[in-house]
């Protein structure tokens, strides 16, 4: 990395936010260089949970199959369950197919769960390293592990940033014309232009509501101590030691995280001590080989004042700062990613105007609030319901105790854990890149996703017949659906595309099916799927909405 060196965009962090963002710019053939300050990928498993829209942005971007065949066995059922310790007794659980049983599913499903995808349960350090091997894979990105941004300049025409080389402290400096923090929590990026996160942090709960330490380990022996089938995930519910586990590989490891009681200190805590909070959680003993260990807080619902400084940007967890019920931190850093890409490129492409660029924060800064806001209900939920002392009782009161808080729990599992309404249902109506017609949206709920044409909102999904989702037919940019027997007329829209450089795929679907579906003849899908416009004829003129739709 020799003196100045140029690219169009720089990106500081790759976590999944960063790597994603690589993705969309590299497939898009734009110059990125991505600094990270670790040697590679992280080898701690974090966030546990790839939701289904993420996994339908991975199978836009061709790669959700090589996600899906990531973690866990393919035939490793993915449950949650939730018992007094993991030795005693089972209080409920939520039964969820393995991956291997996701693609015949989810062609099953309609309503709430019309999707070209499922969730996959997987650990989030698998993922990406699947999404390191895709970004690496493209010519117009450059990854560099092992280099620090150190600080950085806008002046207005390009960005300056200063970088190091974690090994030597070797200084360099890079330049842009811009530059996207996803550089996590403590972002560099975020402080140096002066951003805060608002919101509420350090709500305390019996759990999910203060320090945390989480255990990476492997025990060779555990499964054979939990009675009943395979979980992916293990909740510990009672009064002293309440945690939750993640089955890593479905083999021998496991990651174990657990809420510090007052007067315990999470960086003052030995191995061995943290080997016993887990014993602790488990009710018996088992030999134990930690592997990392690491100190986090639960209790964060944060989003950043702005997302946007002039010619700088800050997507993932330097935007958002989750509980991580519900697992939605790291896929909202995605669909940050997701949603700044193709902007990002069409303004460096000459298509998009600046208002494209407005529209990342106009959009992505609600759909941060709404999720954290979905987060901590969850929290509050699984974290201020308490145990009662007699819950581990060999009495017919501890067994009332128990009925009861099973019931509690399942319940609480399917609110947690089934959520189409979060995972498809982000709106971006009030965008002004979105070309509203007037209709209402349906109203957003965590567990209801209603399809829906209403420009704003996720494309409706539908299958083509065997494997084929709609969305397979999708250009990899703008998408123009012309839709019924006597859709309208597509061709002044392609015309008004190519005179202005936007790339535009139409795509004819006959039939009465999608025309329903979509409540029109024509679509204009957006490169992020999300439906920037629809109509029956062009009573405006193409080129005035496509000039909307891409901030010109
Ligand atoms: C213990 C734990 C458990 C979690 N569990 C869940 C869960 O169950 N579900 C869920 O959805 N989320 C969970 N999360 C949150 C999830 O992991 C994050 O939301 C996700 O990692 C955000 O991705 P990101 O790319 O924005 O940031 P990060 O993953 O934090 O990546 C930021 C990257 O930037 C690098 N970096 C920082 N500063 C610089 C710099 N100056 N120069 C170069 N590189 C820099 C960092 O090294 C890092 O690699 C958990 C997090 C933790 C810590």
């Amino acid at each position: 990395m020799e003196g100045r060196s140029t690219a169009s965009v720089i990106i500081v962090g790759g976590g999944p936010a960063g790597l994603m963002l690589a993705i969309e710019l590299g497939r898009r053939q734009v110059p990125t260089i991505l600094l990270d300050d670790k040697p590679d990928t992280s080898p701690h498993p974090q966030a546990n949970a790839t939701q289904a829209r993420t996994m339908e942005h991975y199978r836009r971007l061709g790669f959700a199959d090589e996600v899906r065949a990531a973690g866990l066995p393919a035939d490793y059922p993915t449950d949650i369950a939730y018992f007094t310790r993991y030795t005693g007794h089972e209080l409920a659980r939520f039964a969820l197919p393995p991956a291997r049983r996701a693609k015949d599913i989810v062609r099953q499903l309609s309503g709430s769960w019309s999707a070209s995808e499922l969730p996959h349960r997987c650990s989030q350090m698998y993922v990406e390293q699947v999404l390191k091997r895709q970004a690496e894979r493209l010519p117009a990105v450059s990854l560099r592990y092992g280099w620090r941004a150190t600080g950085f300049s806008d002046d207005g025409n390009g960005v300056t940033v200063a970088v190091e080389r974690c090994a030597d402290g070797r200084p360099a400096t890079l330049s842009a014309d811009f530059l996207v923090g996803c550089d996590g929590p403590r972002s560099l990026v975020r402080k140096t232009l002066g951003i805060a996160y608002e919101g509420e942090s350090g709500v305390v709960r019996d759990f999910m509501g203060g320090p945390m330490h989480a255990v990476y380990f492997r025990a060779p022996d555990l499964y054979d101590m939990i009675a009943g089938p395979r979980a992916w995930m293990y909740w510990a519910f009672n009064p002293d030691r309440r945690a939750f586990m993640a089955a890593i590989d479905g083999r021998d490891r496991f990651v174990f995280h657990t809420q510090l009681a007052p007067g315990e200190d999470g960086d003052a805590i030995s191995e061995r001590q943290a080997t016993a909070l887990f014993f602790a959680a488990l009710g018996a003993e088992c030999p134990v080989e930690v592997i990392s260990r690491s100190s986090w807080s639960a209790g964060a619902t944060l989003v950043a004042e702005r997302f946007r400084a002039g010619r700088v940007f800050i997507a993932g967890d330097a935007a958002h700062l989750f509980t991580p019920t519900g697992g939605l931190g790291y896929n909202t850093a995605i669909e940050d990613a997701a949603n700044l890409g193709w902007k990002l490129a069409a303004v460096l492409g000459g298509w998009g105007g600046d208002a494209l660029l407005d529209s990342y924060a106009a959009e992505r800064q609600p759909a941060a609030r709404r999720n954290t806001a979905f987060a901590r209900r969850f929290a509050d939920s699984i974290g201020l319901y308490r145990a009662t002392p007699n819950i581990e009782d060999e009495t017919a009161e501890g067994a009332e105790a128990r009925a009861a808080a099973g019931a509690y729990l399942g319940a609480h599992a399917r609110a947690e854990f089934d959520i189409p309404g979060i995972t498809f249902g982000t709106r971006y109506d009030p965008s002004p890149v979105i070309a509203g017609d007037g209709s209402t949206p349906p109203l957003d709920s965590a567990h209801s996703y209603i399809p829906t044409g209403c420009p704003g909102g996720r494309a409706p999904h539908l299958w083509r017949g065997g494997e084929r989702s709609l969305y397979d037919d999708f250009g990899f940019e703008f998408t123009l659906l012309r839709l019924g027997a006597d859709a309208a007329e597509g061709d002044p829209f392609a015309r008004a595309a190519a005179g202005r450089g936007v790339p535009l795929t139409v795509v004819e679907i006959p039939g009465d099916e999608a025309r329903d579906l979509y409540g029109a003849d024509l679509v204009l899908i957006r490169p992020d799927q999300v439906v920037a416009w629809r109509g029956n004829r062009t009573m405006e003129e193409p080129a005035e909405i496509l000039d909307r739709v891409t901030g010109r």
